[in-house]
């Protein structure tokens, strides 16, 4: 039996804004996902930091590819909010620029089914308000 494909949220818990993640979380209205990079010793980082954890230099905020592979998934069949009506995809996925730049997400349009550990995705993006919620999507779905 084929499984229903998950669709994007259309409410959530928002993430409160803050002037160091702000351009993680709305910087999805240009359609690229925004991420810290410190110059200084050439390394993506997530969350969002003041100061990188490796170097104590400053990052910068650039756009990355938008393309990653599902590193872990598992289905929620749980009501764990009313804003969140199951079942939903909870997945960490790798994003492309770095092995250990991981960002915790849920994964759409596709059903439990049609995804495993090392399937290719690309971001693609909720808009509540000011907010830019980072999905992902299996690649071949956007083809
Ligand atoms: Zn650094």
């Amino acid at each position: 039996m084929t499984q229903p494909a998950i669709q994007p949220a259309t409410e959530r818990m928002l993430p409160t804004l803050t002037d160091l993640n702000r351009p993680y979380w709305t910087g999805g209205a240009d359609g690229q996902l925004h991420v810290q990079y410190c110059d200084a010793c050439s390394n993506w980082m997530l969350p969002p930091v003041a100061t990188c954890p490796g170097c104590g230099g400053v990052p910068q905020f650039r756009p990355v590819s938008g393309r990653g592979t599902v590193f872990t998934y598992t289905t929620n069949h749980q009501p764990f909010h009313p804003k969140i009506p199951p079942p939903n995809l909870i997945a960490v996925v790798t994003l492309a620029e770095q092995d250990d730049l991981r960002v915790m997400t849920n994964l759409i349009n596709c059903a439990e089914d049609d995804i495993s550990v090392g399937d290719d995705v690309v971001v693609r993006f909720e808009n509540h308000g000011e907010v830019y919620y980072p999905v992902f999507e299996p690649a071949e779905a956007g083809k």
